[in-house]
């Protein structure tokens, strides 16, 4: 027999689910050389779970990938019903999270991971190989030190300094390398079917409970999603009373479907998911991790299991990219980072499975029992729901949120992307990191400041990174209308200056960016004389500022330069927030709208003196501030850098607000047209 084919890598993650595909997009990030195996050929697979909660869409902000990935098709849910016998009510309302995102997204699960892949295979250190079957883990020394895997050219090795076990709930990683499970039981199986929705249907999402049956019903547009619950091993009892009597079931449960149901033609339209709650008794052995379902099956109660893989996969890359990415660290080293991830999500995953046991016993067992008669009312703690709204945040946190969300680090990716990405709906193709832009529009803003529209086929992969992100632009020389195209490795370009984008429309592929025009540097310069046709050269973006969802204020302070950065921090700020802006410019006639789905109070302060030195009329401002809001909040200040280190230093010695709180970027600085870009008031200004 001829030698298995042996590949080596830095990291083998085995399945390509959500825990797999998104811990393989962040460790590439992190320039970590990845490489994940997924049996099967392609993601297209039905009824594997297609809800993306807040707590995911939260990471996909923090990835600064939410615009691109909310392109992909999906259906909103902002409330979960329930209907209790003849009672109706509403038992969730995300509108109250404090995330991004407040609604759950229903979207194909492969719709999903092909996101993941794209966004993954942007990096040169990231690989999947489908139709790759892990059958077992290779042990050396009592150290997991790689997988084999049946593919179709034949046996393949791997040998990898970390193997991750994402291969789901019925997992070949963890059963090979003898990591004990503990059962934890669930008394219900699930039918998941499918049937048409009507345009007259009523557009809700969630359970209908009656006599002997309990039917959760996701509204996906053109149809309804369906579970319909039974009680364990169940199932040969449902087909043993025929199709028609499980039809009739359903029609009972909900009369809606009555005129559609005969389109169940016969079993094969209806999937059984056994249910299986379980956990492993240690998640990780030397060499080897276990994440999402792999380290525990979760009940389909609450639909959390995607979220809580994808959970699992942003703490993993939180304890391990900087590691593994670190060539220089043996495998040795990387063992007491395993366990600190267990360590770190064993708790959430117990309270978890903790509640969807409690449902599942007191709640669905209960009323999936076939000795149950008497007729279905609302138990006590649902009514609550109908008396006192408020309490519908509840499980809407749980849900969308859950114990402990994990969070990936706002900063620029370790490793640079090498293909386009936000267009991610086209063919990826190689991209150099200079994209030429082209002027589409000018728009006075104020007699001070204008809105530029660039565009050009080149935007196509440009990524919105959040707000106050920042990019490169390299404008046209004096008298000019195109800017040089900066060589690779020659000398920065003294044409080249730092912008925030302002807004980007990924599908007409346009990007606004606002200019202070003044007469000093020549990007103020060449705004104040753009012509529609003028060409630029574009580099970035790098990410910005991230919202604290917990926070209830936030103090938004800077001059005219920072005034697009603090435009796309209110934009983005939730409506409970207040917003208190200070916003330095250089005469009354700069003061315009600033809007915000937050509570927005605007201080428009004149610079003042002959010459004005910048930024003090600002730091008064500040001070004359009698007291800030009560409860937590953030304080972001951008403005030329000296001020800004004078402002900074304000907050954090005199009014002793925690450093972390608040974040000061040096926008510009005085006679130094050179001025740095991370200029972040850790460190003496230059
Ligand atoms: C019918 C059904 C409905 C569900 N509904 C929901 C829902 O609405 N919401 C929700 O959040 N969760 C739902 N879930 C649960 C959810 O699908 C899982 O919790 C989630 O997918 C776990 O992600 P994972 O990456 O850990 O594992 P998986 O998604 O199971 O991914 C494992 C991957 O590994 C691959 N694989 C397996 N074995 C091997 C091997 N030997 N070699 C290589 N690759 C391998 C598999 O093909 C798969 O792609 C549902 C599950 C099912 C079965």
């Amino acid at each position: 027999m001829p030698d298995p084919r042996t590949l080596t890598t830095r990291c083998c993650i085995a399945g390509g689910g959500p825990a797999g595909m998104m811990l393989g997009l962040l460790l590439a990030r992190a320039g970590v050389e990845v490489l994940v195996l997924e049996k099967h050929a392609d993601f297209l697979r039905d009824f594997r779970g297609d809800t993306v909660h807040p707590s995911t869409l939260e990471v996909m902000h923090e990835l600064g990938l939410l615009p691109a990935f909310l392109q992909r098709p999906h259906d909103e849910v902002r409330e979960l019903h329930a209907m209790v016998g003849e009672t109706e009510m509403v038992i969730a309302d995300f509108s109250r999270l404090r995330t991004h995102c407040r609604f759950i997204a229903l979207m194909p699960q492969w719709e999903f991971l092909d996101f993941l892949r794209r966004q993954a295979e942007r990096y040169p250190s990231f690989r999947l190989l489908q139709r790759a079957d892990v059958t077992g883990v290779i042990e050396h020394a009592g150290r997991v030190t790689g997988v084999q895997a049946q593919t179709p050219e034949g046996l393949m090795h791997v040998q990898a300094d970390l193997v991750i076990g994402a291969d789901g709930r019925h997992s070949t990683v963890r059963t090979a390398a003898a990591l004990a499970v503990r059962d934890i039981g669930a008394p219900i199986d699930v039918l998941w079917l499918r049937l048409p929705r009507l345009p007259d249907d009523p557009s809700v999402t969630g359970g209908r409970i009656n006599t002997g049956s309990f039917l959760v019903m996701l509204d996906r547009g053109s149809y309804w999603q369906c579970a319909y619950v039974i009680a364990k091993g169940g199932i040969e009892a449902v087909q043993a009373r025929g199709l028609d009597a499980f039809r009739a079931a359903l029609v009972r449960v909900a009369p809606l479907l009555a005129d559609r149901v005969h389109l169940l033609a016969s079993w094969d339209d209806i999937k059984l998911l056994s249910v299986t709650v379980d956990r492993l008794e240690r998640w990780w052995k030397p060499g080897l991790l276990c994440i999402g379902d792999a380290a525990h099956a979760m009940s389909p109660v609450g639909g959390v299991g995607i979220n809580l893989a994808v959970q699992d996969a942003v703490a993993t890359a939180n304890a391990l990219a900087a590691a593994l990415a670190d060539r220089d660290l043996g495998a040795d080293a990387l063992t007491p980072l395993l366990e600190r991830v267990e360590r770190r999500r064993l708790f959430p995953v117990r309270v978890t499975q903790a509640m969807q046991v409690a449902v599942q016993n007191r709640v669905l067992g209960a009323v999936v029992d076939p000795a149950r008669t008497a007729p279905m009312t609302p138990p006590w703690p649902m009514r609550l729901f109908m008396w006192f709204p408020l309490l519908r945040g509840v499980p809407a946190w749980l849900v969308g949120v859950g114990v402990r969300p994990e969070h990936v680090p706002i900063m620029g990716p370790m490793s640079t992307p090498q293909t386009s990405t936000s267009a991610d709906a086209r063919p990826s193709r190689p991209r150099p990191t200079p994209r030429r832009i082209e002027v589409l529009k000018i728009q006075p803003l104020s007699p001070h400041m204008a809105r530029i529209t660039f565009g050009g086929a080149d935007l196509a992969g440009f990524e919105w990174r959040g707000p106050a992100g920042h990019l490169k632009l390299t404008v046209p020389d004096d008298g000019q209308h195109e800017a040089p195209m900066p060589q690779e490795d020659g000398p920065r370009s003294a044409l080249m200056r730092t912008y925030t984008p302002r807004g980007f429309d990924a599908k007409a592929l346009t990007l606004d960016v606002d200019f202070v025009l003044h007469a000093h540097g020549p990007a103020g310069r060449w705004a104040s004389r753009a012509q529609v046709g003028d060409r630029l050269v574009l580099m970035g973006p790098a990410p910005g500022y991230r919202i604290d969802p917990d926070a209830d204020w936030f103090v938004l302070a800077g001059d005219d330069t920072a005034l697009p950065a603090i435009e796309t921090i209110l934009a983005d700020l939730p409506a409970r927030a207040r917003a208190l802006v200070f916003v330095e410019v250089v005469d009354g006639g700069e003061a315009r709208e600033l809007r915000s789905p937050a509570r927005v109070d605007v201080q428009w302060v004149v610079r003042q003196g002959e010459p004005a030195p910048p930024g003090r009329a600002l730091d008064a401002a500040l001070r004359a501030l009698p007291a800030l809001p009560p409860g937590p909040g953030r304080i972001y200040v951008g403005c030329e850098s000296t001020a800004m280190r004078r402002i900074r230093d304000f907050w954090v010695k005199e009014r002793g607000v925690q450093v972390r709180n608040v974040v000061a970027r040096g926008y510009w600085k005085q006679g130094n047209p050179n001025h740095p870009d991370r200029d972040y008031a850790d460190e003496p200004a230059r």
